[in-house]
């Protein structure tokens, strides 16, 4: 099955080469050139995923992304956010406000589609069901961490941890990021409990060496990378 993807952005150049890239990879592309025409089309059809410029004319980005998210048909849509800024808290603030990924312009259209490939796996409508990081092996189906063939027990909490961790890597969340999506905005946690749990999370790692997978990042929050 090929994927829909709605591409919103108003520089026809850059449209053009979206659409190029992403129908070689495979994908039915639609098109629009304004927030506008988004919804419009969005009333209509539901694709797999929407990839929105941040700089648009009328409804920007931020705020066509904030529609869909409130809008109970497609809410759960997988958006992955152009940017041209390259400020990281300009990302960190995209991903609060609903985004699943970003990219930042210009970029290669192989890491475009690996992203978009990462995402729709991520929510389900890709292929695959383990996450892996060197030695590490996640089955998300079964809920079970295997490390160097070995079978390692982890709780519930650290499970989710380490699952979003893998399935994000490179990134760097905050606590307060990270208390959402481990446990979830209804749920009320002091942010030092993120920090516990990060330690045993780091403790399943060490082993086996990978705990140094688990990087603190000073005054920002904590990153999972195979990369020191
Ligand atoms: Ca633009």
């Amino acid at each position: 099955m090929s994927h829909n993807i709605l591409v919103v952005e108003d520089e026809p150049d850059i449209r053009e080469m979206l659409r190029f890239s992403l129908e070689r990879a495979g994908y039915n592309v639609e098109e629009a050139a304004d927030g506008e025409s988004a919804l419009e089309y969005l009333s209509n059809n539901i694709p797999h995923l929407l990839l929105v410029d941040w700089m648009l004319p009328g409804i920007s980005g931020v705020d066509l992304v904030r529609k869909v998210r409130s809008d109970e048909t497609i809410q759960d849509l997988p958006i992955v956010m152009l940017t041209a800024r390259g400020n990281e808290s300009d990302k960190l603030a995209s991903f609060d406000r609903g985004v699943d990924d970003y990219i930042t312009k210009p970029f290669s259209p192989k890491e475009l589609q690996a992203r978009l490939k990462a995402i729709l796996r991520r929510s389900g409508q890709g292929e695959g069901d383990q996450l892996k990081a060197a030695d590490i092996c996640l089955d998300t189906v079964a809920h079970r961490l295997v490390i160097a063939d070995q079978t390692i027990h982890v709780g519930p909490t650290e499970y989710k941890m380490l699952e979003f961790f893998m399935r994000n890597p490179g990134r760097v969340f905050s606590r307060e990021q990270l208390l959402d999506h481990v446990w979830g905005r209804t749920i009320y946690v002091e942010e030092r409990t993120v920090d516990v749990h990060v330690l045993r999370v780091r403790k399943l790692l060490a082993p086996f060496g990978y705990d140094r997978f688990i990087q603190t990042v000073r005054g920002a929050g904590y990153r999972f990378s195979e990369v020191d």
